[in-house]
This record gives structure tokens, sequence and C-alpha cells, in this order.
């Protein structure tokens, strides 16, 4: 089983779109014949709205610990307020109570108390999910708004998407990485034998790609880079295009800007579904059949 990451450097580079073309591609490949789905960008979960899922299962996610102080037990000592270093403890009356947005959930306080009155709590915070989409199994999930621990949800959705990839042995596990370089990024690239940046040439698209470059190599992943809406900015392209060159980063082929595009994302399909002969379409088709390329050579 290989794992691909798709990965940009910011948001709105057309990583999604990607990535539900490569589904769909992939799905009527014979090459690369069973595929799982990891949707690693839990804070913008939208894979599903081109998949088209069936929910199977779903489970909940619990984030980080944080205190909670019991005004029964609290004796109002003050030792809490002198471990926190996070300043969530905060004096009411003769006890104490804990700011849960300040909290940090280190539990210093709930050793350092002499009463017991501390406990460490967790709390729902958003929730997973397996599900039959039209092109083969996909996990996803749901983080509640201002919600941290990302990383660890994206690690929670790509170690179950790898272990049904494992045991029922599929060839592919195809991850839509999370934009940006944070925590999420690199739980959704950790473990990956291949990474495709999609750039975009805009003027922040090369710093946007060198970010996400620099992660991937940071992990020693394997980068190809391709192109989207390459004829908006044609000197942004260019300038991509040299860089990857000085670098010796493979560029797998270039998406020009298409309307149809976006007319697929607002009929939920991948546009190499809904329209075939879309100059978009042919592009994603023969930058996939670069991909694949890769993929069999490395399972040479
Ligand atoms: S350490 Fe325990 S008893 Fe002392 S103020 Fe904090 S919660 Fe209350
Ligand atoms: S768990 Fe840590 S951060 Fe939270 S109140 Fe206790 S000492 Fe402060």
């Amino acid at each position: 089983m290989i794992q691909l990451v798709i990965l940009s450097g910011k948001g709105g580079a057309g990583k999604t779109s990607l990535t539900a073309a490569f589904a769909h591609l992939a799905n009527k490949d014979p090459r690369i014949p069973s595929v799982v789905f990891a949707d690693a960008d839990v804070d913008a979960s939208n894979l599903e709205l081109v998949l088209d899922p069936h929910k199977l299962e779903s489970r909940e996610f619990r984030g980080g610990q944080f205190a909670v102080i019991d005004p029964e037990a609290c004796l109002g000592c003050g030792e809490c307020e002198t471990v926190c270093r996070f300043d969530a403890i905060l004096r009411e009356g003769e006890c104490c109570r804990v700011d849960p947005i300040a909290c940090d959930g280190c539990a210093a306080c709930f050793y350092q108390c002499p009463n017991d009155a501390i406990q460490m709590r967790s709390q729902v915070v958003g929730e997973w999910h397996l599900s039959d989409s039209a092109f083969g199994p996909l996990y996803h999930a749901d983080l509640q708004p201002a919600q941290e621990n990302s990383g660890k949800l994206v690690s929670t959705v790509k170690q179950h998407a790898r272990k049904l990839a494992e045991e029922e042995e599929y060839d592919l596990l195809l991850v839509d990485g999370p934009p940006g370089i944070g925590c999420p990024v690199i739980s959704a690239v950790s473990g990956a034998d291949l990474a495709l940046i999609a750039a975009e040439p805009s003027l922040s698209g090369i710093h946007d790609m060198r970010r996400a470059l620099e992660t991937a190599h940071h992990f020693g992943i394997q980068t190809l880079v391709c192109i989207n809406k390459a004829d908006i900015y044609p000197a942004g392209s260019a300038e991509i295009a040299s860089f990857c060159r000085e670098r010796e980063i493979e560029i797998l082929g270039t998406i020009p800007f298409d309307e149809m595009v976006i007319e697929a994302m607002t009929q939920g399909q991948p546009v190499t579904r809904y329209q075939p002969e879309a100059p978009a379409s042919r592009a994603l088709q023969e930058i996939w059949d670069r991909v694949v390329n890769h993929l069999l050579n490395m399972n040479n």
C-alpha cells in the first residue's frame, strides 16, 4: 500500500478539486485497483461534498483535557494558582475556579491540590466517520468550530484509514491534506510515501509552495508539483517552474483555469466525471497518469 498526500501551502489552491478528480480517475484506473480516501482537512472538511459519501460509522472525538474545581471541596489555599503557568486559575471569593479557555490541560494543579478538589475532564469536540463513497471508502471528520487538536483528529482519521488499507490490502491511501504547515499538516504527511503539491501562480504562490515543500522534505517525503490555474498569471507559473527546476523537483503538469471546475464542484462532482473533455479534466487525467507511473515505480 502506498500513501499519497495532496498538499498546498494555503487554502484555495485547488487541492480538494484535485483530490476529488484523482478519486474519480483512480476508481476507473485498472492499474490502481483499490483506494482508501482520507480527508485530513478536518477544519474545513469538504471532500465529502464531491465524493457523495454514505456514513457507515461515526465516533466521538474528544479533545484535550481541562481542569475543573469542585467549589465544595476547594479550601481556597491558592496552591493551584501558584503552579498554573497559564493564568487559568481565577479567584472567586473563598475558592478558585478554572478559566477553561486559558487552561492548557497540563494537570499541574490537579497534582498540587491538597484536597483533591480538582478533576481533569475532556470534552467531545468533533466526530470522525467511515463512509462508503462513490469511489471507495472515505474516512473524514468534523471538528467543532474554534476547537484545537485538529492535528490529533487528523492522526485519528489517518490511522483508521491506514489500518483499513493495510488489513484489506488496498493499493493506495489517498490523503487530502490540510492547507498550511501546522500540526495538522505534519500529521497528514507523516508516513506518506509521496506528496503532490498543488501550487497556484498567485503572488504568494511560490511562498506557499515552498512552505509545503519544506514540510514534506523535513519528513523525507518525495515531492512532486503541479500548477493549478497556470494560465491566470503566466509569469508566476514560470517562476514556480524555475524554482522547481533549480531544486530538481518534478512538475507533473499544469491545469488551466476552467470554469467547469467550479460548476462541477457546485454540482457535487469531480470535474473529470462531470465534464471529462473540459480542458481542466484533460490536464488532470495527464497529471494522474504521471502520478500513477510514480506510484508503480515505487512499488517495484
Ligand atoms: S489547590 Fe485545591 S484546595 Fe487549593 S485553591 Fe486550588 S482547588 Fe482549592
Ligand atoms: S490544568 Fe494546568 S493550565 Fe489548566 S488550570 Fe491546571 S495548572 Fe492551569
